[in-house]
């Protein structure tokens, strides 16, 4: 989306964008390029070596962006700037140096690989902008807030993004103006909207289908009719749910999910499945977090009066950068599978105990090799961006990224030893006197201070 926002913003003034293909990449002016998961920084690489893009040559020039490109230094090499942050308040700096009127170097959040420092950009309004995707039925999608009220300790978009509201009236003429039937009205915590409610109410009125599932779990109570909901609950215990500032109680989790269930359908009917996103391998996590998660599920078992599916969606923890938990350490030899009662050897098989929910899952936390993947996009310095282009473009290492084993990956993280990077490094805890990979973005908008918030979250795993 952000990339539309960008497109859209620069066609307004005049510039000519086109979908860039591996075939006619190489061709264009500048290259705009978004990263959103880990995985799109090795696809910088390998597309920019698939396109036949000669970064020398500086034509293309390739800019990214995106919440991956938040650490530039995996990214050395297959671009030539990074832009940091949002780009909305300095698209005319950023028009400007496209057409040649100023250099890039001038355009404030532009990472040129030599700065020192850059500093973060930050929206203060958001464009009243329509962008309609073609999926089987075309989908209008309208952005509503931007950032998030609440700073959960692992989230990227609540500890650096402000945040910041589209005005009701504008909504409500989008949503009216539009001609699709089908829109997704989003934002990162959607239900926070103070006109939440009249949203909803708008789209009825205009006849339309608003598609957005994402909610907060302790908002749920406030959604009218829902086609879909899915929610994070995160942490598998109240103790780790209020570790990483996400302070849902036990109880608070059993009444909201009931509520879920409860909601109606537009076409009739209630909700009978809903998806919720779970992290695995938050530091210090016990085997009595999963206990209690299977408790509390059993819990909404007897509370429930008809048969329903739960899907769980488990990530695995990864200290992103911007955040109180950039610091943590994480885990990526553990057998989450495991702990989570998934193992086929254990007979208890949390998942199997109940009358009226179904437990189905919506991917999974990835093997061992895929975590030093990630965990090297996402923590890795300058060194790991060759590693990573080799990852991504050199044949004999495509067997690494299905390699299952364990003996793989620790052959893996010894290969990367030999490298110059070391695995208390990747994975341990950040030592507090050594700068981050990131050190040189300068954060004017983080009002709170991350460390401490990280030994906050220290002290509450220990349950203090
Ligand atoms: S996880 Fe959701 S609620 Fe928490 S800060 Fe991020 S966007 Fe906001």
């Amino acid at each position: 989306m952000g990339l539309s926002i960008l497109t859209a913003l620069l066609k307004e003034r005049g510039l000519k964008c086109n979908d860039a293909t591996e075939e006619s990449a190489r061709y264009f002016d500048v290259l705009l390029i978004t990263l959103y998961w880990w995985k799109d920084v090795y696809s910088l690489h390998k597309f920019i070596q698939k396109a036949k893009i000669n970064l020398q040559k500086r034509k293309p020039l390739v800019i990214c962006g995106g919440i991956s490109a938040l650490n530039p230094c995996v990214i050395k090499d297959a671009c030539h700037y990074v832009f940091i942050g949002d780009i909305e308040d300095r698209i005319d700096e950023f028009t400007a140096a496209i057409q040649g009127k100023t250099e890039w170097e001038e355009v404030p959040g532009i990472y040129d690989f030599k700065k020192q420092s850059v500093t973060l950009q930050t929206a203060s309004k958001i464009c009243p902008i329509v962008h309609t995707e073609n999926r089987q039925k075309a989908v209008s999608r309208i952005e509503i807030a931007r950032g998030c009220t609440n700073q959960c300790r692992f989230c990227v978009i609540g500890n650096y993004k402000p945040y910041v509201e589209q005005p009701f009236e504008v909504i409500k003429k989008l949503i009216h103006s539009d001609t699709q039937k089908t829109l997704g009205l989003f934002a990162p915590n959607r239900g926070g909207h103070s006109r939440f409610s009249d949203i909803e109410d708008e789209v009825v009125k205009a006849g339309k289908k608003n598609i957005a599932c994402d909610i907060r779990l302790d908002a749920i109570p406030k959604v009218k009719h829902a086609a879909a909901i899915t929610c994070g609950i995160e942490g598998y215990s109240e103790r780790l749910r209020t570790a990483v500032g996400k302070a849902y109680t036990r109880s608070d989790v059993i009444s909201n999910l009931l509520a879920a269930f409860n909601l109606p359908k537009p076409g009739g009917g209630t909700i009978t499945s809903l998806i919720v996103y779970l992290i695995d391998g938050l530091p210090a996590v016990k085997k009595e977090d999963y206990a209690e998660w299977w408790d509390t599920i059993a819990e909404v078992n007897e509370k429930l009066t008809k048969k329903v599916t739960l899907f769980i969606s488990r990530s695995w923890f990864t200290p992103y950068y911007l955040t109180p938990m950039q610091w943590a350490p994480c885990d990526v030899y553990r057998d989450f599978n495991a702990e989570y009662g998934r193992s086929p050897n254990n007979k208890l098989h949390a998942e199997k105990r109940y009358d009226k929910i179904t437990i189905a899952h919506r991917g999974g936390t990835p093997y061992t090799v895929r975590r030093i993947f990630q965990i090297l996009a996402v923590r890795g310095d300058e060194t790991a961006a060759p590693i990573i282009k080799a990852l991504a473009c050199s044949r004999k290492n495509q067997r690494l990224w299905t390699d299952k084993s364990l003996y793989g990956a620790k052959n893996f993280m010894k290969a990367l030893d030999s490298k110059g990077i070391k695995e208390n490094t990747l994975c341990g805890e950040w030592p507090r006197k050594k700068p981050l990979p990131w050190h040189f973005i300068e954060t004017p908008t983080i009002k709170n201070d991350l460390y401490s918030d990280w030994e906050k979250y220290k002290r509450l795993k220990e349950g203090k």
